[in-house]
């Protein structure tokens, strides 16, 4: 069976299951969302937002890009926060990175020319690693740099969603929390809650700006 055929046969074990074990589930799912979370995580297909949170369909409503990034001059990630905050009235925005990031890492090396959409895209991450140079070069290990990187991205991009009008304009405004995920034990490591009033100070100096 080739491997779109066992997805497919698979959504149909699960479609069945679920209708099994909540017969009221698709139907409810045909009344509408009302997902309360924007999750904007990394493309890496190691960091399902459902899975690794226990969510089901209508609980998360979801961006992932390579290195999660959201930039405000960029329609796809902003159109989704803006129909996020104004239209479904998320309370919660969470960013979440991941250590061993493949875009992060990508940000610490020469663009490769063959991919030029990527290096476009990480440009301003890659803008990042270079304000934060002196910083990074304490950490001894390509991997330590990889990874202190992915969590000071991951407070830029908090950061710059607590900028956004969108997120400034609401009210009330949704909290933005800066969440990282590891990947070898599957746990999330809060960087910044959302709820403690010196979350955007910590934030703003460790991250400065990308610009
Ligand atoms: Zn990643």
């Amino acid at each position: 069976m080739n491997r779109p055929k066992r997805l497919l046969v698979a959504n149909v074990a699960w479609a069945h299951e679920t209708a099994a074990r909540n017969p009221g589930f698709f139907r409810d799912l045909v009344r509408g969302q009302n997902p309360h979370v924007l999750w904007i995580g990394c493309s890496d297909s190691r960091v399902p937002a459902e899975t690794i949170t226990q969510c089901e369909p209508g609980d998360l409503f979801v961006h992932r890009n390579i290195a999660n990034l959201f930039h405000p001059g960029d329609d796809n990630s902003a159109s989704v926060l803006e129909y996020a905050v104004r239209v479904l009235k998320v309370g919660h925005v969470i960013v979440c990175g991941h250590y061993g990031c493949g875009g992060v890492r990508a940000a610490l090396l020469p663009p490769d020319p063959g991919l030029p959409h990527v290096n476009r895209r990480i440009a301003p991450l890659c803008a990042l690693a270079k304000t934060l140079r002196e910083e990074l070069h304490g950490h001894a290990s390509e991997r330590e740099r990889v990874d202190r990187l992915a969590e000071l991205n991951v407070l830029e991009q908090v950061r710059r969603l607590r900028a956004s009008p969108i997120v400034l304009e609401a009210d009330p405004a949704p909290l933005v929390h800066g969440w990282i995920f590891a990947l070898d034990d599957g746990r999330i490591k809060v960087l910044t809650s959302g709820y403690e009033a010196d979350d955007a100070t910590t934030c703003t100096t460790a991250a400065h700006s990308a610009a």
